[in-house]
This record gives C-alpha cells, sequence and structure tokens, in this order.
C-alpha cells in the first residue's frame, strides 16, 4: 500500500465519522505516524510502505489507531500530545484544557502593555502553562508564578514552562489563593500582574459543547458554575490583597461575559475596567486596575 493511499482511506473514515477538518486530521496523524515533514510526505507519498520504511507496519498500525481515536471525537491535539500556541509548541495530554487561539488575544494584551522585565506575574488556574510560558518566553518577567489545584495541570505546566520560560519560574499546587497566604490569611506575596483564564461556562452549556470538549476536556478547567461566573468573583475579590497598588488584573472570558464582569469589578473597587475584543471581534479580554 502506499502512503497516499492509507492517507486517503484516513481521509474517508474521517469523514463518514463527521470530522470537519477530516482532510487536515489525517494529513497531521499521517506525518505524526510516520514522523514525517509535510515535504517528505509529497515527495513519498506513491512509495510503497513496506519497501520505503523498515518499520512500515508499526507506523501504519499507529496511524490507524490515531484514526480510530480522532473518528470517536478524540481531540487531534490529545492524540498530537501538543498544540501550537502563541508559536510555541506546547505540551497537552487528557486532563488539561487544550490551549486556544482565544486565550493568545489575553497574552498579547499582557504582553503589549507590559514591556517591563522587572513586573512580577501569576498565571492564576494556568492549566497547561501555556498562559505563563508564553508570558515568560515573550516579556522575559524575572519574577513568573503559575499556580492551579490539579496535579494533571502542575505535572503538564512543569513541563511546559521548563521548555518555555526565559527567566526561571515558580509552579505552586493551590486551590485560588489558599497557598499563597500565612497562618493569619495574609497575602506572603504581592504582584504586579494576576492574569487568569478561570473555568467560565455555564454548567447547563457544558452538554452543548462540541462532543471533542464535552467528552474528553476536563470539566475541572470549563465549569464556571451556574452563572459561569464562579471564579472571576472570587479570584476579583481574593485578587484585591494579592496585587501591589495600581496592579493589573486580566481575564480571558466568554464572548457574552463583559458586561456581567465589568460590573462585578467595579462593585469591588477596581478601576480602568477594559473589554478587549479577539480576532473574530467578540469580547475575549478584560482588564482592570486596583489601587
Ligand atoms: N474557551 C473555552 C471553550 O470555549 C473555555 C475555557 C474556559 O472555560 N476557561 O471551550
Amino acid at each position: 500500500m502506499k502512503l497516499r493511499e492509507l492517507y486517503s482511506s484516513g481521509c474517508e473514515k474521517l469523514n463518514s465519522a463527521g470530522i470537519e477538518e477530516a482532510e487536515l486530521d489525517s494529513r497531521l496523524l499521517l506525518l505524526h505516524a510516520f514522523s514525517l515533514t509535510t515535504a517528505e510526505y509529497l515527495l513519498n507519498q506513491n512509495k510503497d510502505i513496506d519497501e520505503y520504511f523498515s518499520n512500515g507496519e508499526e507506523c501504519r498500525s499507529k496511524y490507524e489507531k490515531y484514526i480510530e481515536e480522532r473518528s470517536l471525537r478524540r481531540p487531534l491535539q490529545y492524540i498530537l500530545s501538543g498544540t501550537e500556541f502563541m508559536g510555541l509548541q506546547m505540551y497537552c495530554e487528557e486532563g488539561v484544557l487544550i490551549p486556544r487561539q482565544d486565550t493568545e488575544t489575553l497574552c498579547e494584551e499582557v504582553l503589549n502593555n507590559n514591556k517591563n522585565a522587572e513586573l512580577s506575574v501569576l498565571d492564576m488556574c494556568t492549566g497547561s502553562g501555556c498562559i505563563a510560558s508564553a508570558l515568560s518566553y515573550y516579556g522575559l518577567y524575572k519574577d513568573i508564578m503559575a499556580a492551579d489545584i490539579s496535579d494533571k495541570a502542575i505535572e503538564v505546566a512543569g513541563i511546559n514552562l521548563t521548555k518555555h520560560a526565559k527567566n526561571g519560574f515558580r509552579l505552586i499546587q493551590s486551590d485560588l489563593f489558599e497557598a499563597f497566604k500565612d497562618e493569619n490569611n495574609k497575602p506572603l506575596k504581592k504582584f504586579d500582574i494576576i492574569v487568569s483564564n478561570p473555568p467560565y461556562i455555564k454548567t447547563s452549556v457544558i452538554a452543548e459543547l462540541d462532543p471533542e470538549v464535552r467528552e474528553y476536556e476536563p470539566k475541572l478547567a470549563l465549569d464556571g458554575d451556574e452563572d459561569g461566573l464562579k471564579f472571576y468573583k472570587r479570584i476579583s475579590t481574593e485578587a484585591r490583597d494579592f496585587l501591589f497598588s495600581g496592579g493589573k488584573l486580566y481575564y480571558e472570558i466568554g464572548y457574552d461575559q463583559g458586561e456581567k464582569l465589568c460590573h462585578i469589578l467595579k462593585e469591588l473597587g477596581y478601576t480602568d475596567i477594559e473589554v478587549i475584543k479577539d480576532l473574530r471581534g467578540l469580547d475575549r479580554v478584560v482588564s482592570a486596575s486596583f489601587y
């Protein structure tokens, strides 16, 4: 069998399973299974697998396994164990939210407005660590911390930060700010910037998400309770004690949460509250200062 024929059979299977990007996914899975670059594939697509590859059978069964998993809607990024985020290759696996393009808007907003590497930065609910990794890589922040409650997130964020952080990092397992307080509930440390992409999907909406998200991504990273705002309320309330005067809070938000979150932040005494849109023109980031 030729490589091209194997690719076509993968496309067919994914198409009949209703996978939207069947061609692209089949191609990427084939490259992964056979450890090929796109150029190598294009040059060798008419070669017979068993003649060209010494381990052809093994690669072929790997590919067929990947296609089977993808046809059951397992996300491509989990099968490939990674994805690109802000131009950086991020490792990811089940148990952490897959880094999304939406979150690049959040990173760009922080980076564009905070060019001083001396600033201290906390990424709360870091998940895969993609935000902290990109901020460290591009912002060169010397004092960067990332926190998450989940064991898996700590493991995966550790891998990504070790690879991408330019000036060191600290990773803390914590239920929001719990591990950042002393025995009298006073902050052990303050920050110039707190950034977060917390769980913000309404519980009732989770059942309507794509099967890739609904069945494979961690609920812990998605579910923002009945109104989707639980973590914004908790983080914004506590962050006031953990920000230096004039410090800034940056959130990723759902497209319809801007107004409600601005109201919450105003009530809590934040100022300079801004809503920033993503490339599709949807509300995606909220920033605010606290004095
Ligand atoms: N943006 C993600 C989604 O729509 C949700 C991320 C989150 O809850 N923080 O699936």
